[in-house]
């Protein structure tokens, strides 16, 4: 089965012109033209990976992505032609994988692609089921359960939690959280692990009666069973 990208781009002639490329590759390629139907062709789940322009009508690129993480993980490649270091942190803190500045030549966008696609498969070979106690992690189906019952988590609770789940009863400190779950060159406010662990919280120890995860004053977080 070819692997299937989605190319969310207003540009006709830009949209074509990948199209094209991709198909040449060996993809198979499915356009969509404003934010709103690249959304929802987005939330089939049916991709493998999506070229997302952030300047669409109807919904701007990181809206779509924004709305996108809370039911699918396809791997992103943001478009876009505003050069801004503010677009890039905040496509990044939203979930995508990685970001290309236009105009760029295909070559670079097609190598990009090829990494991306790698590191997901690697991501789904990987996923052995992780569990604490009664909470189950799955890598590869991306779900939660807590004795059974689903838990619904946006992208970045998800990948803090399986940080915290591989490493449990295992203190680990907000800066290595940070860096796992949110990259190197994350810039936005530091507390947004206790911010992360607070939502986490609020769905799994709240809701079940349980405490798993446990702050440790001056240095972090850790999930004790
Ligand atoms: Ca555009």
């Amino acid at each position: 089965m070819p692997e299937k990208i989605l190319i969310v781009e207003d540009e006709a002639q830009l949209a074509r012109f990948v199209e094209l490329e991709l198909q040449h590759e060996g993809y198979q390629a499915d356009k969509a033209a404003d934010g709103r139907e690249g959304l929802a062709m987005m939330e089939t789940g049916e991709y493998d990976l999506v070229l997302l322009d952030i300047m669409l009508p109807g919904l701007n690129g990181l809206e779509v992505l924004r709305r996108a993480r809370k039911t699918v993980d396809t791997p992103v490649i943001l478009l876009t032609a505003r050069d801004t270091v503010m677009d890039k942190v905040t496509g990044l803190d939203m979930g995508a994988e990685d970001y290309v500045t236009k105009p760029f030549e295909i070559e670079e966008l097609l190598a990009r692609i090829r990494v991306c696609l790698r590191k997901n498969d690697r991501k789904a070979a990987g996923g052995s089921v992780l569990t604490a106690g009664l909470l189950t992690l799955d890598p590869g189906r991306h779900t939660v359960a807590y004795d059974g019952h689903d838990i619904e988590l946006t992208f970045r609770e998800f990948a803090l939690l399986q940080a915290l789940m591989e490493n449990v009863n295992i203190v680990m400190s907000r800066n290595t959280l940070m860096e796992r779950v949110w990259g190197y060159d994350y810039m936005g406010e530091t507390n947004i692990v206790d911010v992360y662990v607070r939502y986490l919280r609020s769905k799994i120890d709240d809701v079940y009666g349980v405490k798993l995860l446990h702050t440790v004053r001056g240095v972090g977080y850790v999930l004790r069973v």
